[in-house]
């Protein structure tokens, strides 16, 4: 199998080889200036046509005009060379920057097509760079999720991903399991009772190590993922305890942007607020709560649906009331497994006395929209619960795909230190175990899996 992936990624190499590609690289608009890429074998070549310039020197512009195949002068601009393998793609890479026109791009597009260039599928110069070694499939993937960045936690996240810090996390987890399963294997060839006694005391350490490690990264890249995708918030809350003000102090001098979820306008709203960083999508019960009871719990099971899967709830009361018999109500349509926070406002308007929790099970907050006071706890509170550590400054981005394989991948070394004791099982868990952390940078993955990743990114990239 893995075999196989090979050749077809040795065939894609090739196949690649075989011809050049162009795409306008900049936002499609009008703008200052327009760049547009060309890569592959004949790049320089074509440069030179479309110039009739007879030399690039590497990384250093030449300012130049672009002509039609009639010696007309299309635009005016420069001319960087990048040579291989020194390029993002690896093959030889001729940036022309252009005036920000998109006619006058499309005109010398259209040239370099005449010339022999093909155009660049969406993410076909990321994925020839991923073909050709310059970055593994982490990387290739941060970049789409830099250029989407919302805030700047996430941008410098994604940075952090495509300069290799979640790769290299893997890559040293990926070598503990190749250490360990030679070891395994040594340890099978060789079943001498002595050693065998001694080496399985070392595989024990070397597991727990490697389960250590794992459960690290594990945590890691749920913040990223986190960081990436953001979490969705229930809040539930009567008439007046303060729902807006608190979103508003929540969210800070962040803007909220308020949208609505097509098909349920009138009873559900949505927003977004950002808490250090992460991206909190807010789905609350509003326009249904003045209703009956019947009606509200429908609504309140309306939101939970419409979060997918809610990660937090904020049940919103009263101080001076506390919870009563309508939040408790609301709560039974709550599906149990989410967690919740009770979150008591107003405290400005009570006396110095500080309440007594309701439910000394849950978590009880106390906090002043109004006044601020108790905010940053609620906040920590929220990030602390989705499993968010906000003093983590080397969060790095990643994705759900990252996550399922990385949990594949430690429920098989789990259940090898199930079994540390039968040496062959544990052998075909760690390989499991190996293969499923080696999807994640593309060490060995699918072409069904790249199509599906590339397809992704804008044309250009
Ligand atoms: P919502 O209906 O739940 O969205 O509640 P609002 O945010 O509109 O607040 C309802 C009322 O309570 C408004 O008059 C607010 O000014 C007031 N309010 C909100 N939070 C506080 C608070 O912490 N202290 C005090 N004293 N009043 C508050």
């Amino acid at each position: 199998m893995l075999k196989s992936l090979y050749y077809i990624k040795n065939w894609m190499v090739r196949r690649l080889k075989s011809h050049n590609i162009v795409a306008i690289a900049t936002a499609n608009g009008y703008a200052g200036v327009g760049i547009i890429r060309i890569s592959g074998i004949d790049a320089l070549e074509i440069a030179y046509q479309l110039t009739h310039h007879k030399t690039f020197t590497p990384r250093l512009a030449t300012y130049t005009k672009f002509y039609s195949s009639k010696g007309e002068v299309l635009d005016s601009g420069l001319v960087i060379y990048f040579k291989s393998p020194n390029s993002f793609t690896g093959e030889d890479i001729v940036e022309l920057q252009g005036h920000g026109s998109p006619i006058a791009l499309q005109m010398i597009v259209r040239r370099c097509l005449e010339l022999g260039c093909h155009m660049a599928e969406p993410g076909e110069f990321s994925r020839r760079a991923y073909l050709n070694g310059k970055i593994d499939l982490v990387q290739a993937e941060s970049i789409i999720d830099l250029i989407h960045a919302e805030s700047e936690a996430t941008a410098k996240g994604a940075l952090k991903s495509l300069h290799g810090e979640f790769s290299r996390q893997i890559n040293i987890i990926n070598e503990q399991l190749i250490d360990l399963r030679m070891f395994v294997e040594a340890t099978l060839d060789f079943p001498e009772e002595d050693i065998e006694f001694i080496a399985n005391a070392k595989i024990r350490d070397k597991l727990t190590i490697l389960v250590e490690s794992m459960e690290k990264l594990l945590s890691n890249t749920t913040q990223g993922v986190l960081l990436n995708n953001g979490a969705n918030i229930v809040i539930i809350g009567r008439p007046n305890v303060g729902k807006s003000s608190l979103l508003n102090a929540l969210a800070n001098e962040d803007i909220a942007i308020v949208t609505d979820i097509a098909g349920t306008t009138r009873d559900i709203v949505k927003e977004k607020i950002i808490i250090n960083g992460i991206a909190f999508n807010i789905i609350d019960t509003a326009g249904i709560r003045d209703t009956t009871d019947i009606v509200e719990k429908i609504g309140i099971e309306r939101a939970f649906n419409a979060a997918n899967s809610a990660d937090i709830c904020l049940v919103l009361v009263d101080a001076t009331i506390g919870v009563t018999a309508s939040d408790t109500s609301m709560l039974s349509s709550a599906p149990a497994t989410i967690p919740k926070i009770f979150v008591h406002n107003k405290v400005d308007l009570l006396d110095s006395t500080t309440p007594a929790n309701e439910n000394l099970g849950d978590t009880h907050i106390y906090i002043s929209a109004k006044s601020g006071t108790g905010i940053d706890t609620l906040r920590t509170e929220i990030l602390a619960t989705i499993g968010f550590d906000s003093n983590n400054s080397d969060v790095f981005i990643a994705r759900t795909r990252h996550l399922d394989a990385i949990r594949r991948s430690v429920e098989h070394i789990h259940l090898g230190f199930h079994h540390w004791n039968n040496l062959e099982i544990l052998a075909e868990e760690l390989r499991y175990a190996h293969n499923s952390l080696s999807e994640i940078t593309g060490e060995f993955s699918s072409d069904d899996l790249l199509g599906e990743i590339f397809s992704r990114f804008c044309i250009g990239k």
